[in-house]
């Protein structure tokens, strides 16, 4: 056999955070992840990446490691894989304003448009942006493409994504609803087939529930509604964020605390949603187990939490005029029986009703269907980004 056919052709997927840049490499023929791996603390002496492959796990320390030198060292671990022939790069980018409608290869013009755009999300591009030139850096014979979180969302209506502020505001800064985790959402609505006997559902509300949390409603394949708005501060209760709240209140927090309102906005991204509320974590895990043992304040953050994702869901109901099917992903999507139930239980006017054994059974990374025999489907998917992500890729890519 020769070299090249031992080798496995692989996509590289990069998703840079402001802090963090988590990387996967797909195989490009099964569509498996090879290998996972995050690059966290960055700008800070506790600056790492840590990489699995085959279940074992190699962690190095990378101290004050900006973006640009993580980069680097993630293209140094995976060059250690020499069977593995990375022949195109994905990244993950939050905001494409509403330039970008749906995943393009790299070019300079896309280039050149993204930067344009880099106002909308000032934390997040700039990462981005580092992730794609250490790329072509590294890899500068190689598609690169762009999949952006808010492209899916560009389907909304006006109604649904204009906010009732001087319209010039829209005009002349772009302030609307964009809505983000858009490739989660693609990723499902293209699963839901393989749950629903190879059809595809009319309307469908589909909750992605992790450390940051929205809903999307689904109307024959395309957004309708979407919680988070401008930023993904808005919508529901999230690990830390406040979700939506009366704007009165930053320039009201400001006058009462004196911080500025850079600070309290910080407090609304940072010490907010289930961690302000519990005063104690924003794992939705550490909440039940706590609130279980009688601990109030968790049990207070963990009612809010749910009593939001019931409102959003009625609210979508009847956005689309009816609801098909309901499907949980994310972490606590995938994993928080509790919450399932929780939310479930109020929503047996809209045809929901669960099964107490099959959410039980449907944990860690199962997928499958928690209604009970009379019910609408109440799917739980789990969610793979990277792989929607590599699928895009490839939809570029001669192999
Ligand atoms: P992110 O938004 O960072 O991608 P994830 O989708 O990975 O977040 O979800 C992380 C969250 O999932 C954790 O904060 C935790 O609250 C929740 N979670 C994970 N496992 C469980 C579980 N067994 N029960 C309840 N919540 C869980």
């Amino acid at each position: 056999m020769t070299q090249a056919t031992l080798m496995t052709q692989v996509v590289l997927v990069l998703n840079c955070g402001s802090s963090s840049a988590k990387f996967a490499v797909i195989d490009a023929k099964h569509k498996t992840t090879l290998i996972s791996g995050l690059a966290e603390c960055l700008n800070s002496a506790d600056a790492s990446i840590s990489l699995t492959y085959q279940n074992k796990k190699k962690q190095q320390n990378i101290p004050h490691a900006n973006h640009d030198e993580a980069l680097s060292a993630i293209v140094q671990a995976l060059a250690v894989y020499k069977q593995l022939q990375i022949v195109a790069v994905g990244h993950r980018v939050v905001h494409g304003s509403e330039t970008f409608t749906q995943s393009c290869l790299l070019t300079e013009s896309a280039l050149e448009s993204l930067l344009a755009v880099s106002d909308l999300a000032p934390l997040h591009t700039p990462a981005n942006i580092a992730g794609i030139y250490a790329a072509q850096k590294a890899y500068p014979e190689l598609p690169q493409v762009l999949v952006f979180d808010t492209a899916f969302h560009q389907t909304l209506p006006e109604s649904a994504y204009l906010y009732a502020i001087p319209y010039d505001y829209y005009r002349r800064y772009g302030v609307r609803r964009y809505g983000f985790h858009g490739t989660s959402y693609r990723y499902i609505n293209q699963a839901i087939p393989d749950y629903n006997r190879g059809q595809t559902v009319s309307k469908v509300i589909v909750a992605h529930l992790g450390n940051g949390a929205s809903v999307c409603a689904i109307h024959n394949g395309q957004s309708v509604a979407t919680s988070m708005g401008f930023t993904p501060l808005d919508g529901l209760v999230q690990g830390t964020r406040c979700g939506s709240i009366d704007p009165a209140l930053l320039t009201f927090l400001s006058e009462q605390t004196r911080l500025s309102v850079e600070d309290i906005t910080e407090v609304l991204w940072k010490q907010s949603g289930l961690l302000g509320l519990s005063e104690k974590s924003n794992d939705c895990r550490v909440l039940e187990a706590s609130a279980r043992e009688g601990n109030q304040a968790c049990q207070r953050a963990l009612n809010v939490f749910v009593a939001r994702l019931q409102e959003a869901i009625g609210a979508y109901a009847a956005v689309m005029d009816g609801v098909d099917a309901l499907v949980f992903t994310g972490g606590i999507g995938e994993n928080s029986v509790f919450i399932r139930a929780q939310t479930i239980a109020k929503l047996s006017y809209l045809g929901f009703v669960i099964s107490q054994d099959n959410n039980a059974a449907t944990i860690r990374g199962q997928g499958g269907n928690i209604a009970s025999r009379d019910s609408k489907p109440i799917w739980v998917i789990p969610t793979n980004e990277e792989l929607m992500i590599a699928e895009d890729v490839l939809t570029f890519t001669t192999l």
